[in-house]
């Protein structure tokens, strides 16, 4: 099997060539993402592995069918940026469900950690024998209520480093759980009560700008926001005015909605010209990382199994059992 992989960097290929050498599989690492204007490169492979910045349309689907590509593997859980509409019944899309959750739990915590106790300030500070600590004073976490939205994989085990704390949980899902030890409640409850909200739905028509105007209108002054989804979960102008009304304790966010060109990338030399981002930064109280909740040994060495897996199955007409389906 020939597969040529979009988007990858040098830690992708730690794992990925390793593994494709067992599968006996020909991979090609592009580091350019995968859009309209490279897409004719995947001719010729049997499958084309993209990553969470590269938008699969229409467009790029059709060409793929029309070029017989036989899979579109996603290094990914997230499936948001693929038209699956338009894959449906024409190229199977595969991801990876099922890495490490903890990862991403875990650095939800380090967010969560940090904007409450700041520690990533008192690191500049300190560096620069600034041993002043005044601003820096956070809160106790036990006993405060955290509010899950999403109690999937990465939710739970969100969850479960929290009671760790000795936090109250309640959650929202549209299909809760009754195995967790957990109060569902309803999103405007979790809204109104909650002093951590945490993300962990995917992103769908239905998620898209859970956080929006109305949405932060109704927290607690003060809140601590964690957002290690997706950034279209996040108005993000809404979220600005938010903050610049003072109502966040802290935000922390692994991810944003015009991460696609930006994330992932060392732009540390040109001029950023996306105001939001820009504007975000400024903030004393919000924290972004770049997209790398995902980002440890394990996980990234599971997302490496998972995804030849996914191409083993489709080269050898297996159950397909991690393929994303267009649920109309
Ligand atoms: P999952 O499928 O196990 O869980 C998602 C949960 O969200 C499910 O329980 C589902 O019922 C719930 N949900 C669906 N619609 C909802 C809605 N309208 N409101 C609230 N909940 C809703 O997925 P997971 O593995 O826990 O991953 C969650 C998300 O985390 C992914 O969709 C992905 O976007 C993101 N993610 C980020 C990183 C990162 O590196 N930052 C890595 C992996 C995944």
């Amino acid at each position: 099997m020939k597969i040529i992989f979009y988007s990858t960097k040098p830690y992708d290929r730690i794992w990925f060539e390793l593994l494709g050498k067992e599968y006996k599989y020909e991979i090609h690492f592009l580091e350019t993402g995968c859009t309209m204007e490279t897409i004719s490169l995947s001719k010729g492979y049997d499958a084309i592995c993209i990553f969470v910045n590269d938008q699969l349309d229409k467009e790029m689907i059709d060409y793929l069918y029309q070029s017989g590509m036989k899979a579109i593997l996603l290094r990914s859980a997230g499936f948001n940026h693929v038209d699956l509409k338009a894959a449906n019944g024409k190229i199977p899309v595969l991801r990876v469900p099922n890495y490490s959750p903890e990862s991403v739990a875990e650095h939800t915590i380090a967010l969560l950690l940090s904007i409450n106790r700041q520690t990533h300030r008192a690191y500049n500070r300190t560096r620069d024998f600034n041993m002043n600590i005044n601003g820096l004073m956070g809160k106790d976490l036990i006993n405060k209520k955290a509010g899950i939205i999403g109690t999937g994989k990465i939710g739970q085990a969100t969850i479960k480093i929290l009671k760790g704390f000795g936090m109250k949980v309640m959650a929202y899902d549209p299909y809760p759980n009754n195995q967790l030890d957990v109060i569902y409640t309803s999103l405007d409850e979790i809204f109104e009560k909650a002093d951590v909200i945490s993300l962990h739905c995917p992103l769908t028509e239905d998620t898209k700008y859970v956080i929006n105007k109305a949405a932060i209108e109704r927290m607690k002054k003060g809140v601590f926001l964690v957002n290690t989804s997706r950034g279209g979960l996040i108005n993000t102008s809404d979220l600005i005015d938010g903050l610049l009304d003072g109502k966040f304790g802290g935000v922390g966010l692994d991810v944003y909605e015009e991460e696609e060109g930006i994330f992932f990338e060392d732009l540390s030399n040109e001029i950023v010209k996306d105001q939001n981002l820009v504007r975000l930064a400024s903030f004393p109280n919000v924290l972004i990382t770049s997209h790398m909740g995902f980002f440890t040994k394990e996980a990234m060495q599971a997302i490496a199994i998972e995804t030849l897996e996914n191409a083993y199955a489709i080269e050898n007409n297996l159950q397909l059992v991690n393929e994303v389906k267009y649920q109309s």
